[in-house]
């Protein structure tokens, strides 16, 4: 009988995977996830991606035994690990689902060559985008530079339904398998490590049947207020799927598909549900981009940036990394981001625009640092993001454009409530000050219990100064080119 050796990697689920529905068609499968950390370079997972893989893989460790199946975890290279594998097992396939990161290809390749004279048939399947690289293009045949139009190409082509789950013949071999505790992909406490990922169990639930609750939820109805909504950063309006989509607990074909259904029952909601859609969109432009330019995380995309007179003021980093910069939304974005994993999509944006524009500090170092605390640390989305807003990306925000962080503050926080809850010192602010504490009376100040310069920073930069000074650094690069 015919085995099939499946490699899990950022499609943890057992539903709508096309390649355990093949490899489950051809007889016995062995399940496998490798933790590989050579394997992506630099950009190995994050301490947040860490966390998350670990309950991720637990739980879809536990969807698999509950079939009477087991997943084989083991750490190493990926081609010395599936080489064992396959002896071991007796495997005469491996099978996997396409990855899009840089990284990935060239692994892919490595796969196909190290079994071609094994005989052992090697198949990579389509499941963590909507459309393939490539599959979206121009009438003159390239890739699209420009999200809109790129979009409503895409609209223009059909979806496939998502599948179901297959019935497995897993494998029952007693093949060995490393213990996840081993991996330390999260906190040791016990070994005196702070638990910086204190309460993120009550935050999030990692795994497929977490995904579909956090779907259902958004669905059921903060949807209908997506439009206006996901522009609050103290409200919960938009779907939190992102670690989810990420370790690609669901897949986007069941978001979308799952989506036309909601606005089938609810058609009132049809404009909130596509603009929710257009925004998985763009993690597919993303994917897009990055397929088209593979230095996007490191290099800007557009050229004239890489002569951009980047400053370099490490006090100034850390003061953004800490949440001290003295701007209230941008702490509190900051401060959210170290204690939950996650920031809102709007808060990034200010927290971005600030380094880069204000501080002058260079997009990488922003990217980098969200690599690590972010639990949706995503190579394509996090580079474009960072590049959009830097504005050295395809389709990026014009340069000039630069976030005035009070007036952000006022027109989405406009209660001060997302301050609030972050930087609590604040807390008796009145709300006329709550976004630039430096402008209320002593008096104010005495009553609010708050001391600038000793219970919160005076703002590390002015704004007015640092935005003539972005325009000016701008002016470098605008005159060169
Ligand atoms: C500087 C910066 C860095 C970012 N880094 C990442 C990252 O590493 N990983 C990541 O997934 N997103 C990133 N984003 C995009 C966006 O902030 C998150 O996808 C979004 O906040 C996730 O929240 P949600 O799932 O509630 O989104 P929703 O609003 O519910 O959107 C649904 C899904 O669409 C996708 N999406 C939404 N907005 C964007 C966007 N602007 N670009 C690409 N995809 C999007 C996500 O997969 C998201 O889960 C970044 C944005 C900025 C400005």
């Amino acid at each position: 009988m015919s085995t099939t050796l499946v490699l899990f990697r950022q499609d943890l689920r057992l539903h709508d995977h096309p390649a355990l529905i093949a490899a489950a068609s051809r007889g016995r499968v062995v399940p496998v996830f490798i933790y590989d950390e050579e394997q992506a370079g630099d950009w190995h997972l994050g301490g947040a991606s860490q966390w998350w893989l670990h309950e991720s893989l637990k739980s879809l460790e536990s969807s698999i035994s509950a079939l009477s199946g087991r997943l084989i975890l083991r750490r190493g290279d990926t081609i010395s690990v599936l080489r064992s594998l396959q002896q071991e097992s007796g495997a005469d396939a491996i099978y996997f689902s396409r990855q899009y990161q840089p990284w990935s290809a060239p692994l892919e390749t490595l796969i196909n060559n190290e079994f071609h004279d094994l005989n052992v048939s090697i198949k990579r399947f389509p499941g963590t985008l909507l459309h393939e690289p490539g599959s979206v293009l121009t009438g003159s045949g390239t890739a699209f530079k420009v999200f809109t139009p790129f979009w409503r190409a895409a609209n223009k082509q059909s979806v496939a339904l998502p599948l179901g789950r297959p019935d497995v013949d897993w494998h029952s071999h007693p093949l060995a398998s490393d213990d996840l505790a081993d991996w330390q992909l999260q906190p040791d406490t016990q070994r005196g490590v702070p638990n910086w990922a204190e309460g993120w169990q009550d935050l999030w639930k990692p795994g497929e049947e977490g995904a579909h609750l956090a779907l259902t939820d958004f669905l059921e109805a903060p949807v209908a207020h997506y439009a206006e909504g996901r522009d609050v950063p103290a409200k919960r309006y938009t779907s939190r799927l992102s670690p989810h989509l990420k370790f690609g607990e669901i897949s986007p074909r069941q978001i979308w598909s799952a989506a036309q259904q909601r606005k089938l029952s609810a058609p009132q909601w049809s404009a909130p549900i596509d603009k929710f859609l257009a925004e998985v969109g763009w993690r597919e432009f993303c994917y897009q981009l990055l397929d088209l330019f593979n230095d996007m995380p490191a290099k800007p995309f557009k050229q004239q940036f890489a002569g951009f007179p980047w400053g370099n003021n490490r006090e100034h980093l850390s003061a953004w990394q800490r949440g001290q910069t003295g701007y209230p939304i941008v702490d509190a974005g900051m401060r959210e981001l170290q204690h939950t994993g996650f920031m809102h999509n709007r808060v990034r944006m200010i927290v971005a625009s600030f380094l880069t524009k204000h501080l002058l500090v260079h997009w990488i170092e922003g990217e980098r640092w969200f690599w690590d605390c972010l639990l949706d640390a995503d190579i394509a989305s996090n580079a474009c993001s960072w590049q959009w807003v830097a504005g050295s990306g395809a389709d990026a925000s014009p340069y000039f454009r630069i976030f005035n962080p009070i007036a952000q503050g006022q027109k989405f926080d406009s209660e001060g409530e997302y301050v609030k809850q972050w930087c609590p010192e604040l807390s008796k602010l009145p709300k006329k000050y709550i976004h630039e504490p430096w402008e209320a009376p002593q008096m104010t100040l005495v009553s609010a219990d708050l001391e600038l310069g000793t219970d919160y920073p005076l703002p590390i930069v002015d704004h007015k100064t640092a935005r003539l000074g972005a325009l000016d650094a701008y002016a470098v690069i605008k005159q060169a080119s």
